[in-house]
């Protein structure tokens, strides 16, 4: 049996908070995230991305309203690259970290994939032992279209030839009594939802995976690429120093946690900067890097 240390004290006590909206009795049942870090020997990065492939245009409007303050003045002082790509032509750079350190991570597709170019590279990564998850419209969720969600994972499971067990909502949209409802009905069995779409740390103090009431899988996201950079105004000094107390407390409370680095969104180079960065430090800290589908094998 595990011994609850003080910080993980406060982790439940936010996870009661959570739960007791939900089920009271789960809680008083067994403590959810302890089956989970049973079965890891490391703390753990499960690594994605949010292929958004919004439409064109956006990166002008990045340039117009999504730059803070403090980004541009990262920019001025040379802190940030000065150049906000927004590249879609080219998420080599990004995979090749990955691939350089052998590490296979999970792809969160939109349907709006089905009409972009991207099938085919998409297609080559999943070859090379990349997974796919939904990137769920906030509409299906609002709706409680679960029969829109069904036939998007469909879709993605026959075109590409692949098992998606993972969603998260564009825009990180959550509503604890919907969203895992419609997930388990859409039959799938990870969700990475709860998180903040607009700052980097653990939501509700958790740092672990844990099971929710319906059986669902909730992996908390502590890290977004865009929120540091768009949202937090951080330049890549500050954000690599975020991350490295972001990745500690992990380290400490042997967690479980998702991290998202877009391959198409905002600062490319950043990202770059950003993915390399945590890389190296999950495997110097002695942490995993895995995907969804992997994480999903280990806790069947
Ligand atoms: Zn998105």
């Amino acid at each position: 049996m595990l011994e609850i240390d003080p910080y993980q004290r406060i982790q439940l006590y936010y996870l009661d908070k959570l739960l007791d909206a939900l089920d009271k009795d789960v809680l008083s049942r067994r403590y959810p995230y302890l089956e989970f870090i049973e079965s890891m020997n490391r703390f753990t990065v499960i690594l994605s991305h949010d292929w958004d492939l919004p439409r064109r245009g956006f990166r002008r409007r990045i340039l117009a309203y999504g730059v803070r303050l403090g980004h541009r003045l990262g920019v001025l002082h040379g802190d940030i690259d000065p150049i906000l790509i927004h590249d879609t032509s080219n998420p080599l750079p990004l995979v090749n970290i990955l691939l350089e350190h052998g590490i296979r991570s999970t792809i969160f597709v939109r349907e709006n994939i089905f009409s972009s170019n991207k099938v085919g590279f998409i297609g080559e990564l999943v070859s090379k032992g990349f997974s796919l998850g939904l990137h769920i419209e906030p509409r299906y969720i609002v709706d409680r279209d679960v029969e829109s969600i069904i036939v998007f994972k469909e879709r993605v499971e026959r075109v590409f030839n692949v098992v998606v067990v993972a969603g998260r909502n564009h825009t990180l949209y959550f509503n604890p009594e919907i969203t895992w409802k419609l997930y388990k009905e859409a039959g799938l069995c990870l969700s990475s939802n709860l998180g903040f779409n607009n700052a980097a740390g653990f939501p509700l103090g958790i740092p672990y995976a844990f099971r929710t009431p319906n059986g669902i899988v909730e992996v908390p996201v502590i890290l977004m690429d865009c929120c540091l950079w768009r949202d937090m105004g951080l330049g890549i000094g500050d954000s690599l120093k975020l991350i490295d107390k972001l990745l500690e407390k992990l380290r400490r409370a042997r967690g479980i946690a998702s991290v998202n680095i877009h391959f198409d969104y905002g600062n490319y180079h950043y990202a770059v900067k950003i993915l390399d960065y945590m890389v190296r430090k999950v495997l110097e800290l002695d942490g995993e890097i895995i995907d969804f589908n992997t994480f999903a094998r280990e806790i069947a």
